[in-house]
């Protein structure tokens, strides 16, 4: 399966199986936290990044295997909006599933009738906004020239005015980069004009693309938290029950899930239903034949797919 992974524990979504309609790494913007490692191509060109007949095979497989999902969720490498085939992909998956198919974004090109109309189709939309000030979006998001962080409020806004699933505002705070008292009352007024059902408030967890993205303090998010408003929570990473241990597969499932992102031995274990301890051994195995590596980040490991750096 190259483009339907997982399940994968979401922080925000609970288990969730993926869909990646663009190719690495194909995004809007660059932002200096993404967990997919620095954007190669920038653009904001819709077109057709994956042929949509091997995307809906793959979901179709996938989910004639696994029922126990919370959703199935476009996100993948890079933004799923640029994909020209999102509203026909969305629309299958929804036809073949009772899950609630979401869609993560970074809401950039919500402005654009097509992605809008697309989205309509999902049952919860997932945007982010971490910056409202030029300077701000500038240096966390790092985003296409052409894109105005106003525009994408006021977008947001009238996406959310009528659209009828649930819309989860995603903000992502970077210590000095986006913290400051100032960014968050303009981020507050955001909500304010968007009115999401949710605002879920997180931090660095994972390794970021650039080693200077670093978390901010739990008291600093409780803080904005309060000053975002009664809908917003913290998110916390993922707890739940343990998935069914998938057959003879585990260790290819393992390495999948740990290129798609990186992965702590605790969500593997979750999601493959095992203890940590084996999960940690089957990661360290892994890690000594270099087809992951380890990245430390403040307490906790990650495993990551090995990068041969004398190679790249
Ligand atoms: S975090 Fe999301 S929006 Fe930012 S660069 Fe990564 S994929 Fe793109």
């Amino acid at each position: 399966m190259r483009h339907v992974f997982g399940p994968v524990p979401s922080r925000r979504l609970g288990f969730s199986l993926g869909v990646d309609p663009v190719v690495p790494k194909t995004c809007t913007m660059d932002c200096v936290y993404c967990e997919l490692g620095r954007t190669t191509d920038r653009t904001v060109c819709r077109r057709r990044y994956v042929d949509p007949e091997e995307i809906k095979r793959e979901l179709r497989e996938r989910l004639s295997e696994r029922p126990g999902l919370d959703h199935v969720t476009f996100s993948g490498s890079g933004e799923p909006t640029l994909s020209a085939d999102l509203g026909d992909l969305i629309e299958y998956a929804r036809d073949r599933t009772s899950v609630p198919v979401a869609v993560l974004t970074n809401g950039s090109l919500v402005g654009d009738p097509e992605v809008r109309s697309a989205l309509r189709k999902a049952s919860v939309v997932v945007p982010s906004l971490d910056a409202v000030s030029p300077e701000a979006f500038e240096r966390v998001n790092r985003p296409h020239p052409s894109l105005d962080p106003s525009e994408i409020v006021e977008a947001l806004a009238r996406f959310a005015a009528d659209f009828r699933g649930r819309l989860w505002l995603e903000t992502l705070i970077v210590a000095d980069m986006n913290d400051a008292p100032s960014e968050v009352a303009l981020i507050s007024r955001a909500v304010e004009r968007i009115q999401p059902d949710r605002v879920q408030l997180g931090t660095v967890v994972r390794p970021p693309a650039e080693a200077e993205a670093g978390p901010v303090t739990r008291e600093r998010l409780l803080e904005i938290a309060t000053a975002l408003g009664p809908r917003t929570e913290v998110i916390a990473p993922p707890s739940g029950p343990s998935q069914e241990r998938a057959g003879g597969e585990t260790v290819d499932r393992i390495t999948e899930m740990a290129s798609r992102r990186p992965v702590t031995a605790g969500d593997v274990a979750r999601v493959i239903g095992m203890s940590q301890a084996e999960s940690a051994k089957i990661l360290d195995a892994l890690v000594r034949e270099k087809r992951l590596e380890l990245v430390r980040l403040g307490e906790r490991l990650y495993y990551k797919a090995y990068l041969d750096r004398e190679q790249s």
